[in-house]
């Protein structure tokens, strides 16, 4: 049989639904499992590290990426880029990998134009009274950006029905469940299976 391409799984949702502990708990859960790390020009948060969790660039930087077709998908969001690299994505999906965006919306999109096969999975969290709690005790942006982040969360909202599935962060593990579940359901789709039966038909 002839091998398969690995999938590419988007996650997208509102700032603070949970996408990031989804993801890890993901990556943990299944070992073929690859998370494609982002480029942004945002500072790091305490803890963070390059090239773990982000690839840390500056303006100018990520703008030449763009121009010169580097980045699968990019978008600014909350007066920053962000941008997957094109070819470590590419590269592993056609060895056979699965891989793991976790990007908001607008990049989302496009990555649907470019890659349809693609499964659009949308993180939401049980209410936006959880959601603005959640950004609070992460502790770690502004007042200012606190706001700009919720408004951009009902905004993102409206966006849920581009998406194949929905998945809500009420309980991790639940979520989790769900996640893995579609994965599995997504590998068995046969347009994805280069199916042959052996010997000839009687
Ligand atoms: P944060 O600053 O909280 O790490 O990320 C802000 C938003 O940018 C989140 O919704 C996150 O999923 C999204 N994001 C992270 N990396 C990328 C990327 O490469 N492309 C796009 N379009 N969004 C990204």
């Amino acid at each position: 049989m002839e091998q398969s391409h690995g999938l590419l799984i988007i996650l997208s949702g509102p700032s603070g639904a949970g996408k990031g502990t989804l993801c890890q708990e993901l990556l943990r859960q299944i070992p073929n499992l690859k998370y494609s790390v982002s480029m942004t020009t945002r500072p790091p948060r305490p803890g963070e590290v390059e090239g773990i969790h982000y690839f840390f660039r500056t303006r100018t930087e990520v703008e030449a990426m763009i121009a010169g077709d580097e980045l699968l998908e990019w978008a600014s969001f909350c007066d920053n880029y962000y941008g997957t690299p094109r070819f470590a994505v590419e590269q592993a999906i056609q060895a056979g990998q699965d891989v793991i965006l976790e990007i908001e919306i607008q990049g989302a999109l496009q990555v649907k134009k470019r890659f349809p096969q693609g499964v659009f999975t949308f993180i939401v969290p049980p209410s936006m009274d959880v959601l603005a709690e959640r950004i609070y005790k992460r502790g770690t942006e502004t007042e200012e950006v606190i706001q700009k982040r919720l408004a951009t969360a009902i905004q993102e909202l409206e966006y849920v029905s581009e998406y194949d599935y929905v998945v809500i962060n009420d309980e991790v593990p639940v979520a989790v469940d769900k996640l893995k579940s579609i994965l599995i359901a997504e590998k068995c789709r046969v347009k994805r299976k280069p199916f042959v039966f052996k010997g000839e038909a009687k």
